[in-house]
């Protein structure tokens, strides 16, 4: 039980919030700050909440929304799908 007069206060949430933009050129970038200031800093930047239709010159991954610059990333990105593959065939 609490003390009379007190009310008890949800603990603040400390992480700060984070999520993915999409550079003008449509390849998103890293998790990044997404609170307020952070949000309109990057908006202003130029970086977009969705990725911009038709744009992206990367290789996307056939089996998944993952967008890679290069053959050899899509290869090793490829190598995760073929791995969880694996695992689901035991
Ligand atoms: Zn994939």
């Amino acid at each position: 039980m609490l003390p009379e007069g007190m009310i008890l206060e949800p603990i603040r949430e400390r992480r700060a919030e984070r999520r993915v933009y999409y550079r003008p050129d449509g390849y998103p970038t890293l998790p990044l700050r997404a609170d307020g200031l952070f949000l309109q800093h990057y908006l202003s930047k130029g970086f977009a909440l969705k990725s911009p239709e038709g744009k992206v010159k990367g290789i996307r991954c056939p089996l998944c929304d993952f967008v890679t610059e290069s053959a050899f990333g899509l290869q090793s990105h490829l190598r995760k799908h073929i791995n969880e593959s694996k695992k689901e065939v035991k």
